[in-house]
């Protein structure tokens, strides 16, 4: 019960993601740019490590973005029982955006409450990959 935040859509996860990837690369650039303000000319070389790192991993977060919107353009759209409102799905089974029920197209799990089980879920993704 103590990872229910992240039992999230798998879209959601990749926003998550994306999100925590650009503040971090922000918060390094920021980071950088008071080495300057402390340290002045020595501070130099320090920021601009800081600089690259921090243009890295906003490319990384720009990348998880693209790559989230690549892989929503081929998911399922389709009506929660639960909620009754339209999600996306990616692969199999995924959890609705807004209720976080699990969903599956694929009927020999439908009923099986275990698929609470993550792992049990990834390695069978995988397989179907
Ligand atoms: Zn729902």
């Amino acid at each position: 019960m103590k990872h229910r935040i992240f039992r999230t859509s798998k879209i959601n996860e990749f926003r998550l993601w994306g999100l925590v990837l650009t503040l971090a690369g922000m918060g390094m650039m920021v980071l950088g740019t008071a080495g300057i303000l402390m340290w002045g000319l020595q501070g130099r070389a320090f920021a601009g490590v800081f600089m690259v790192l921090g243009m890295i991993v906003l490319l990384g977060s720009v990348a998880i973005y693209f790559w989230a919107g690549m892989l929503s353009t081929s998911a399922v759209v389709l009506q929660c029982p639960e909620c009754g409102r339209q999600t996306k799905m990616l692969g199999k089974t995924d959890r609705c955006m807004f209720c976080r029920t699990i969903l599956t197209l694929d009927p020999d799990k439908a009923a099986e409450p275990s698929l609470e089980d993550n792992e049990v879920q990834a390695s069978q993704l995988e397989e179907s990959k």
